[in-house]
């Protein structure tokens, strides 16, 4: 037989993209020799909770044990804040890991996985992965358009990849519309509502999903300690969901996924209010001026619900960033995301988005009027449709 290793590699893993993260800021300081500012993962500016840096701190010292393989304080405490039993907790690496794992449980060669363009990059991996067929229903002005993934539900769809806020255009829907649409999803569908960056969410008046999760059980729901606590290095979020769900999700996952210091930091960023309740208020106070800042720039961003902006900016939007990134403000062009004419920045510190607003201006008026014309000209449902 002369079969190679690589031959083992099964041909849907074998087109798979790469996930491509923002540039190490690093990285960037290294080869330009300039101080940079990272406005391009969506992380929190503000650093992490302190209390979960003295808590992370404090179990340093166990390191040598393995940490709690159940997670059980972490289960037991959120599922006293949200409502639910610690069996329909499911604590993992981030919701990067709970997003792979449903996948990976519910789809197969032979179903489908649904999902929009223009959303988070690793829900259509995830399914692809699975051997599952990725369908993407397209958006409409930038945001789900949930009746139209309701049609596209067929007896094949095993999973259905919803983010709310979604990510990267920053648009959100609230709960009416979803209810509409749960009410239109088969028992035997899972949706997977990822609400990565819901505390950022503060007009759409959403009301906790839990109460829908309890309407209909066919629902998981995704958070991550990643956005408002600041601990996107310690790679802990949870989801909530059936408690046969998760327990096929378990046998799944590594042994010990969560590391003691992520278990910590995150328990005890919980309840770390003033922290949790500082990063809401500074995300809202910038977001504003940062959307206002480009707005009188000639920029048309869509009305964010997140921690970031997202905007189109015409054919020279990786153009763009990379003259940013040579000034030091490392944003994100979306072409890998399906928007080769968009960018995203995500929102910083005040110094931070000062730095950005006039390296954009800078770079405005180098380059002349191009870059200002694509978006002031088109509405955005023109530039959807493009
Ligand atoms: N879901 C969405 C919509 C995201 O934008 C991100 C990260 O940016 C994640 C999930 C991943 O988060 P985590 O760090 O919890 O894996």
């Amino acid at each position: 037989m002369t079969r190679t290793i690589e031959d083992l590699i099964p041909d849907y893993l074998r087109g798979l993209p790469v996930y491509v993260p923002g540039k190490p800021i690093e990285e960037v300081e290294r080869e330009l020799k300039i101080h940079a500012v990272k406005l391009a993962s969506n992380e929190n500016p503000l650093g992490p909770s302190p209390k979960g840096i003295a808590a992370a701190k404090a179990v340093l010292a166990d390191a040598n044990r393995y940490p709690d393989g159940g997670t059980h304080a972490l289960r037991e405490t959120l599922a006293e804040r949200r409502g639910v039993s610690a069996d329909e907790i499911f604590v993992g690496l981030g919701s990067s890991e709970l997003i792979d794992l449903a996948a990976r449980v519910l789809l197969r060669a032979g179903l489908q996985g649904l999902t929009s363009e223009g959303t988070y990059a690793p829900f259509s991996v995830a399914i692809r992965a699975s051997g599952a067929e990725p369908v993407l229903v397209p958006q409409r002005e930038f945001a789900f358009d949930l009746k139209a993934i309701a049609k596209a539900i067929t007896p094949k769809t095993g999973v259905i990849y919803l983010a709310n806020p979604n990510n990267p255009t920053g648009s959100a829907f609230g709960r009416a519309e979803f209810d509409e649409f749960l009410a239109e999803v088969p028992d035997g569908v899972l949706v997977v509502l990822d609400e990565a960056y819901i505390h950022y969410a503060l007009s759409m008046g959403l009301r906790d999903s839990v109460e829908a999760y309890r309407k209909r059980k066919n629902l998981l729901i995704l958070r991550t300690f990643s956005k408002v606590y600041g601990l996107a290095g310690l790679r802990i979020g949870y989801a909530i969901g059936r408690p046969e769900l998760l327990s096929a999700m378990n046998k799944l996952r590594t042994p010990f996924n969560t590391s003691g210091v992520a278990q910590a930091a995150a328990l005890a960023a919980l309840d770390d209010n003033e922290h949790v309740t500082r990063c809401i208020q500074s995300n809202a106070a910038e977001r504003k001026r940062l959307s206002e800042g480009l707005t009188k720039l000639g920029f048309r961003p869509v009305a964010s619900e997140a921690n970031f902006v997202f905007m189109v900016v015409g054919p020279d939007a990786k153009a763009l960033s990379d003259d940013l990134l040579r000034m030091g403000v490392i944003v994100r062009p979306l072409g890998w995301m399906g928007f080769p004419e968009a960018i995203r920045i995500s929102v910083g510190t005040v110094e931070e988005n000062e730095k950005c607003l006039s390296a954009v201006a800078q770079v405005l008026n180098k380059s002349g009027d191009a870059l200002k014309r694509a978006p002031t000209q088109m509405k955005n449902s023109e530039l959807a449709a493009r």
